[in-house]
């Protein structure tokens, strides 16, 4: 067996000869992708960083994708048109994204629940209830973690190769084109060749280090929601071979979360909700933001950002008796406390301080007719910042309280793509065998902001896509030209 393709005991032995398609990542886009080069003949290799047990990155903390359609189906209610859709990433990105793009994701949205349940992933029926949610987003039954595990059996089922632990560190373009790929296993490095290969490794939200070039100190007290694998070594390797980079390094989508939450995948169950039922100070005891202006899931994704920014990226959340289990349930329960001064004692806040806030801000809640379900007219008047809806005064003990830290989800910044999914080099136009999907790229569409879904979306979109083109590539390739190594070699790493 030659050197390149040795292996250790009780690994899963490669290919010698290569693969028509190599995948980068084991979650949504990256499975997306396999299935479908598999579907047109292609031999596929998933290589996926992570151990088994912990495979499927952020896409395993998934519950729904967004999706367009026209009349009511077994799994959304209602009608969600394109041109509603497209508005609804406007009116978060404030123009940034790629129109061409985001209408090409939309209308193949609209196929994305069809083409899963043929891989065997289940739906929940249409939702109901205070989600607001059931006519845009289809719900997974099981969740992300089912989702995921019915796209592996399928892989499985139709002989695509998945290897674990299989961490790409390393790969090479030579003349615009994609020759080989090192990856990392059992601390053995290997070489991996493919026709083409398909860039779906998430984003770099767990790269400590690229996180601090980005925010600053402000990094050290980021949680991450979700993989601690998405280090962006992939995105990284590619961009210093001449792609081209899509988005802001500081733009990504960012909760706020309970201050107690695991450095990494604390998942879905970290976030907090009961701030448009509470008022939430800083450290120094005082408000920074209206608490009621917006209703879940409009507004939630801009707490992590507002946290982020406030002095030691901690912020905490004050409510009373009245309010208690209005809102989602939490992980860790609430501290709690007979009085205000106990509680700010208890979180070791400026005790007069809180005191203060929670005074000033209760003689200025206006009488109302309180109702969660809608913008109702309970309000402050007078107050800087006001509080535009929801407002009640926190005066029943027991009184609550949560910490609150930022919970970053993804980074945007990724790789520049077109409508066949090929990462365009800066030299001008695409690389021949370089595709991307998912979280890799999905900065072209969301420069920023979020809308609640579309993640699992345009993985799904862009991991059909790319796979598709990348089997397509391999299967109609010449074999590509032999460069000569050091004029046109482009290794990094
Ligand atoms: C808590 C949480 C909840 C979410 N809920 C939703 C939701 O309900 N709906 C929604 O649309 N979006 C949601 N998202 C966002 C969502 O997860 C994604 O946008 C989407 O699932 C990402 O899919 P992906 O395949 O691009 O990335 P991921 O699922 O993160 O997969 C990336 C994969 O690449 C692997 N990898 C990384 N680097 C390498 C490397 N160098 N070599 C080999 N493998 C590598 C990782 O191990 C991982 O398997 C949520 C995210 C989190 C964290």
């Amino acid at each position: 067996m030659p050197d390149h393709v040795s292996t250790s005991p009780n690994e899963t032995p490669l290919n010698p000869d290569g693969y028509d398609v190599l995948v980068v990542g084991g979650g949504n886009a990256a499975l997306a992708a396999a299935l479908s080069a598999r579907e047109q003949g292609a031999t596929v290799l998933v290589l996926e960083a992570a151990p088994k047990a912990l495979r499927a990155g952020n896409s395993r903390h998934t519950r729904d994708l967004r999706c367009m359609h026209e009349k009511p189906t077994s799994v959304m209610s209602g009608s969600y048109a394109e041109d509603e859709f497209y508005k609804d990433i406007l009116s978060v990105t404030g123009g940034k994204t790629d129109e061409k793009l985001a209408r090409m994701t939309i209308q193949a949205s609209a196929q994305c629940v069809d083409w899963m349940k043929r891989q065997g992933v289940r739906f929940q029926h249409a939702l109901v209830g205070t989600l607001q949610l059931g006519r845009t987003n289809a719900f997974f039954l099981g969740g992300g973690k089912a989702m995921m595990n019915a796209y592996y059996d399928a892989a499985l089922r139709c002989g695509v190769q998945v290897v674990y632990d299989a961490e790409v560190v390393d790969v090479v373009i030579q003349g615009g084109a994609f020759r080989n790929a090192t990856v990392l296993r059992s601390g053995n490095r290997t070489q991996v060749t493919a026709k083409a290969v398909v860039v779906a490794a998430g984003g770099f939200e767990s790269n400590l280090q690229w996180l601090k070039k980005a925010w600053g100190p402000t990094a050290d007290n980021i949680l991450i929601r979700g993989t601690p694998y998405n280090q962006g070594k992939v995105i990284e390797r590619l961009l210093a071979a001449g792609a081209q980079s899509v988005g802001d390094s500081k733009e990504g989508h960012m909760v706020a979360i309970d201050s107690r939450s695991p450095k990494f995948d604390g998942g879905i169950v970290t976030r907090l909700d009961c701030i448009s039922l509470g008022i939430v100070v800083n450290i120094r005891g005082e408000r920074f933001y209206d608490e009621g202006e917006d209703f879940w899931p409009k507004r939630y994704a801009i707490w992590g950002k507002l946290v982020a920014d406030q002095p030691e990226q901690i912020a905490y959340c004050f409510f009373d008796a009245k309010s208690m289990g209005k809102f989602m349930p939490t992980l860790y329960p609430a501290i709690n406390a007979n009085s205000i001064a106990e509680l700010a004692a208890l979180l070791k806040l400026p005790v007069q301080s809180v005191v203060d806030t929670i005074k000033t801000y209760n003689e200025a809640v206006k009488p109302g007719a309180f109702n969660h379900e809608i913008l109702d007219d309970c309000k402050t008047q007078g107050l800087k910042p006001e509080k535009t809806h929801w407002a009640l005064k926190i005066d029943q003990p027991p009184f609550y309280a949560f910490g609150l830290r930022p919970g970053l989800t993804f980074t945007f910044f990724g790789l520049k793509v077109d409508e066949q999914a090929r990462v365009l080099m800066k030299s001008g136009g695409p690389a021949s065998n370089v595709f991307a999907a998912g979280e890799s790229m999905i900065g072209n569409i969301l420069g920023k902001g979020y809308v609640a879904g579309i993640g699992v979306t345009i993985g799904n979109v862009f991991g059909r896509i790319a796979g598709r083109s990348a089997a397509q590539r391999a299967l109609k390739s010449e074999p590509t030209e032999d460069v000569p190594q050091e004029a046109a070699r482009h290794v990094v790493g």
